[in-house]
């Protein structure tokens, strides 16, 4: 009888693993993708939506069109996951049974953790949320503009400073600039997360004249003053702002006891396995590993999923180990950009921004399509 493969999640992760499985294991396994809404979302080009520079129908495809015919697709959300009877049970009721789970149900975003977030900020992390921003954008006439971030861990870690570059180089564009003033707030003591990457974009946003305002977590939002504030007791005004609200697990692995506080699922870093069961791996944003959550990281642990779960099936010794590869573009506007390259052991080493890199990221962003999700691009 067939191995019975499952992968909860249809996006980054879960599609291209699911592929990657049925290319390897033919007719020894069954694989079926549970996808709540049977869409594929396309997340990076929200930044682009929300800057007026892309169309949102650019950003979704239906997910059955991007699977191997072989993949089942059942297009419902997993209500919760029994790992001793190995089961994924469904929304609407009914059960699907499982000789292998794969947890790929990304992060979700929960603005409601930050007081006065939904009413005062805005954000490009859904594509609700890009739209009603680049209606702000297209109607802001100038005046103090605030970038920053609510909460670690968010995914794709670059987004807020490439917004910040963009925004700052859309409002010279319309004449806006000298009436404007733009911050980006960082709860670190740097631009963002990953080091030698602030390195390089600090001082380019010192000579965009960007302030940088550091050890800034954010508590709360007033919408009435138009004031954020820190918990390190700091209070900023804005015209505008837009903040990467506080991001968690998925709610269907919080409802089954598989995840840590924050909802993250505790993943052996090497074999991308649930350190407490065997049978669950995971990858992309749903894990716990000290990596950025990004498209990239779950495209670079497809391939070791989907290669441990073979080498299960068919008796072999598994071989391949995640080592926390990630490759990611930052924009840094003006038409330029560099890119990320860096692993568990190795901290990037960004080239100098440059056309040649923005191009790449749109290059990239064109062909994704019919590259990543079937596995054409290693
Ligand atoms: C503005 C922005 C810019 C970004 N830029 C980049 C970039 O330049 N480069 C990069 O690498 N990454 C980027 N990212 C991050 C990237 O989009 C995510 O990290 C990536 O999509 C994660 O892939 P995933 O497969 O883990 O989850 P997702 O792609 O989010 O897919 C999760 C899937 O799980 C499904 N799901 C959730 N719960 C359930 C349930 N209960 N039942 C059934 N299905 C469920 C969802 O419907 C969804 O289809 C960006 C993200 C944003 C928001």
């Amino acid at each position: 009888m067939p191995a019975r493969v499952v992968v909860l999640g249809g996006g980054v992760g879960g599609t291209l693993v699911a592929n990657l499985l049925s290319k390897r294991l033919g007719r020894d396994a069954t694989v079926t993708v549970v996808d709540g809404s049977g869409m594929h979302v396309y997340q990076p080009g929200f930044l682009y939506v929300a800057l007026g520079q892309a169309d949102a129908l650019w950003l979704a495809r239906d997910e059955r069109t991007l699977l191997r015919k072989d993949v089942e697709l059942v297009v419902e959300n997993a209500a919760r996951v029994d790992p001793t009877a190995q089961v994924v049970q469904l929304v609407r009721g009914g059960t699907i049974p499982y000789d292998h789970l794969v947890l790929a149900t990304g992060s979700r975003i929960v603005r409601e953790q930050i007081p006065g977030l939904v009413a005062g900020a805005h954000d490009f992390y859904s594509l609700d949320g890009a739209l009603r921003l680049r209606e702000a954008l297209r109607t802001f006439r100038g005046g103090r503009v605030v970038i920053g971030v609510a909460g670690i861990p968010y995914k794709c870690p670059p987004a807020p400073v490439e917004f910040t570059l963009m925004v700052e180089e859309l409002l010279r564009h319309k004449g806006l600039r000298s009436r404007s003033q733009v911050t980006l707030l960082s709860p670190l003591n740097r631009a963002f997360t990953v080091e030698p990457a602030s390195k390089l974009v600090q001082p380019i946003m010192e000579k965009r004249g960007i302030e940088l305002q550091t050890f800034f977590n954010v508590e709360s939002v007033d919408p009435d003053k138009h004031t954020v504030s820190s918990l390190e007791g700091e209070t900023v005004e804005y015209d505008l702002a837009i903040l990467v609200p506080p991001h968690r697990g998925a709610k269907v692995l919080e409802d089954s006891g598989l995840v840590d506080d924050g909802g993250w699922v505790p993943t052996d870093r090497a074999t991308l396995q649930h350190t407490a069961h065997e049978r669950i791996f995971a990858l992309g944003d749903a894990t716990d590993l000290p990596i950025s959550k990004s498209g990239s990281t779950a495209h670079f642990e497809a391939p070791i999923v989907a290669s441990r779960i073979a080498s299960l099936i068919k008796g072999t010794a598994p071989r391949e180990a995640y080592t926390g590869r990630v490759m990611c573009f930052l924009e840094t506007g003006n038409g330029r950009a560099t890119a990320l390259r860096f692993d568990y052991a190795h901290p990037p080493t960004p080239p100098t921004p440059s056309r040649m890199w923005h191009w790449a990221k749109w290059a990239f962003n064109r062909a994704y399509w019919i590259t990543v999700p079937q596995g054409r691009i290693a």
